[in-house]
C-alpha cells in the first residue's frame, strides 16, 4: 500500500523546474502549429459553406473549425505576454481532443452517424493531439489527457451502436464503408499506443534533460544550467520586486579529508553534504553543485536577515554531521559567503562575486562561518 501511493505521488508530482521550462517551449510550439494547422483545416470547411451554404452540416463544419481557430489564437496571445502552466498545457491538450470529438459528434447529428465511427480524415487528428501530449514534457498530461481523449472516442462510438441501426444505415450511405467492430477496437488500440509512446518519450525526455543538467555524484544542478535559472530568477525578482538570496558555500579543509580517509570517504562526504543542504533548504530554493566542493544556493523571496539565519542554520546542521562508521568517523565544516538581491547587486555575475568576496572573508576569519546578509 506505502509502495503503491509512494509510486503514485512520485507520477503525479509537478515537473521540476527544468521540464517546466522544456514543457512551456514545447506549448508554445503546439500554439503555433495549431494556429497553421487549424487554418489549414478551415479552408475545407470555408469551400462547402460557399458551394452549399444551406446544408446544416457544412454549417456545423465551418462554426466548429472556426472555434478552434478563436481558441488557437487565444492560447497563441496569452503564450506571448503569461508564463507557461502546468493547467494551462492540460487545459489546451484536452480542448484539442475534445474539438476533435465535437466535429465526429456533429456528424452523428447531423450528418451521417456512419461518418462519426468511420470518417476517413477526421479520426486522425486524434493523432496530431496525442503526439503533441508530450511536446508538454509532463507525464501527468500524457496519461490523463490521453485516455481522456480515447474515452471521448469511445462515448462516440458506444453512442452510435446503442442509438442507431448501423447496417440499416450502411443501405442508404456507403461513402465511409460499413461499420466495423474489430476495426474500432483497433483503433482503441492505436490511441491508446499512441498515448503511451508520448508518455514513454516524456520519461525518456526526463532521463536526458537530468543527464544534462545534473551533477552525477550529487544529483544536485549544475553550473551550466544554473546560469540560466538564475537569470530567470532575476527577472523575476525584478518584475515582482522581491528579493532574494545567493549563497556560496565551501566545505572547509577538504583537501585533508581526502588526504585523510581517501578520496571515496571524500565522495561520499560530498553526497552527505549535497543531500544535507538539499534537505534543509524549500522546494522552490536551488541547490546547485558549483564544482569540486562547492556549492551554490539560490534562496527565492529571502531577504537578507532570513538569508543570514537560513546560512547560520546550514552551518550548524552540518558541523553536526558524522559521515562514515564509527572507527573512521568524518566531522567537517563549511563557510559560507551571502549576497542579496538587489541591495548588494542587480545583475547576476555582481552577485555571484560579491558572494564569493564574502567566502573568502569567511574562510580568513577562521571558517566554518557565514559572512554577509543580515545577522540577528
Ligand atoms: P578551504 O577550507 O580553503 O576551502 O580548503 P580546501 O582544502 O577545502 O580547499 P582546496 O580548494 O585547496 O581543495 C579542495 C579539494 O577538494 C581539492 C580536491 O581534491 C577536492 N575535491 C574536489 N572535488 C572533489 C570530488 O568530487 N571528490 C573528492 N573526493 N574530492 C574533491
Ligand atoms: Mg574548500
Ligand atoms: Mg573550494
Amino acid at each position: 500500500m506505502q509502495g503503491l501511493k509512494e509510486a503514485w505521488d512520485r507520477f503525479w508530482s509537478a515537473p521540476d523546474a527544468a521540464m517546466l521550462l522544456a514543457g512551456g517551449e514545447g506549448e508554445r510550439q503546439v500554439a503555433n502549429v495549431r494556429v497553421v494547422v487549424v487554418a489549414l483545416l478551415l479552408i475545407t470547411p470555408v469551400y462547402r459553406l460557399v458551394q452549399n451554404p444551406t446544408n446544416a452540416e457544412n454549417i456545423w463544419g465551418f462554426l466548429v473549425t472556426l472555434a478552434a481557430m478563436f481558441f488557437a489564437i487565444g492560447v497563441y496571445a496569452y503564450l506571448r505576454r503569461r508564463s507557461y502552466r502546468p493547467w494551462l498545457g492540460f487545459l489546451t491538450s484536452s480542448v484539442d481532443g475534445s474539438l476533435v470529438t465535437l466535429a465526429l459528434a456533429l456528424f452523428v447529428i447531423v450528418g451521417s452517424p456512419l461518418d462519426g465511427v468511420n470518417d476517413k480524415i477526421t479520426f486522425e487528428v486524434y493523432f496530431l493531439v496525442i503526439m503533441s501530449l508530450s511536446l508538454r514534457q509532463d507525464r501527468r498530461i500524457c496519461l490523463t489527457v490521453g485516455g481522456f481523449i480515447l474515452l471521448e472516442y469511445m462515448a462516440i462510438v458506444g453512442w452510435v451502436v446503442a442509438g442507431f441501426d448501423v447496417d440499416v444505415l450502411y443501405k442508404h450511405y456507403t461513402y465511409n464503408g460499413a461499420f466495423s467492430g474489430a476495426d474500432q477496437w483497433t483503433r482503441f488500440i492505436l490511441m491508446a499506443g499512441a498515448t503511451f509512446i508520448s508518455y514513454a518519450y516524456v520519461v525518456r525526455s526526463q532521463a536526458l534533460v537530468n543527464r544534462a543538467i545534473r551533477d552525477p555524484m550529487t544529483g544536485l544542478l549544475n553550473r551550466a544550467y544554473f546560469d540560466r535559472l538564475f537569470e530567470n530568477e532575476i527577472t523575476r525578482a525584478r518584475r515582482y520586486q522581491h528579493s532574494f538570496a545567493v549563497v556560496v558555500v565551501d566545505a572547509d579543509h577538504f583537501k585533508r579529508i581526502n588526504d585523510t580517509h581517501g578520496h571515496a570517504a571524500g565522495d561520499a562526504v560530498l553526497k552527505v553534504l549535497a543531500r544535507t543542504l538539499q534537505q534543509n533548504l524549500r522546494q522552490s530554493d536551488l541547490v546547485v553543485r558549483f564544482g569540486g566542493e562547492e556549492f551554490v544556493l539560490l534562496l527565492v523571496e529571502t531577504e537578507a536577515m532570513a538569508a543570514h539565519a537560513k546560512a547560520e542554520a546550514l552551518r550548524q546542521a552540518v558541523a553536526r554531521l558524522v559521515v562514515g562508521a564509527p572507527q573512521h568517523a568524518i566531522q567537517f565544516t563549511i563557510s559560507a559567503g551571502i549576497a542579496v538581491y538587489p541591495d548588494d547587486g542587480t545583475v547576476a555575475h555582481v552577485l555571484l562575486s560579491r558572494a564569493d568576496q564574502r567566502l573568502m572573508q569567511a574562510k580568513n576569519t577562521g571558517r566554518n562561518r557565514v559572512v554577509g546578509g543580515l545577522a540577528a
